[in-house]
């Protein structure tokens, strides 16, 4: 008798579609706004949310044709996602492809984001909208250090 492995146990470069997007665990943590050192190229993310993202789902509101209202929005792929070094330590994609695996509190280990949330791993409760802080706000005001927390 054979087995058949979690989908996520698989490269990523031979996930389906449909399988690539379930393993984002919906803790918007790469919706924050971000400050990269030019020169250490050390990444700060600060409690300043996209525009677009409801802080009690943690969801983007218009997942489906987000790039018509925040044209820099950023797809992580499986070709991008070794380059997209700004992304917080806990996400699936970048946890996958340093070999680290899902964390415990995973959604598709668990069944739902009740664990994600209650662990502190996502945004929810904690951060503030773009629209609430006004046009070039200073974020070097706003760096929180909790999005670099893990839990495994
Ligand atoms: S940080 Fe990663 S896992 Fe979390 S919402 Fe963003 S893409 Fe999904
Ligand atoms: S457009 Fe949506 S997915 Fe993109 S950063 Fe904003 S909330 Fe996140």
């Amino acid at each position: 008798m054979t087995v058949e492995q979690p989908f996520w146990l698989k490269p990523l470069n031979q996930m389906s579609e449909q399988e690539w997007e379930s393993l984002c665990d919906g803790c918007g943590k790469c919706c924050l706004n971000k400050l990269i050192d030019d020169e250490t190229e050390e990444v700060y993310f600060t409690n300043v949310a996209c525009t677009l993202l409801n802080d009690k789902s943690c969801e983007c509101s218009r997942y489906p044709n987000r790039f018509k209202y925040v044209p820099d929005c950023y797809r992580v792929t499986a070709d991008n996602v070794a380059t997209t070094t700004w992304l917080p330590p806990s996400c699936a994609y970048r946890r996958l492809h340093e070999g680290r695996g899902l964390p415990s509190w995973h959604p598709l280990l668990t069944g739902s984001k009740s664990e994600m949330h209650k662990q502190g791993m996502s945004i929810r409760r904690k951060v503030l909208s773009e629209d609430q802080v006004g046009p070039d706000p200073d974020l070097i005001g706003y760096i929180v250090v909790w999005p670099l927390d893990e839990v495994e």
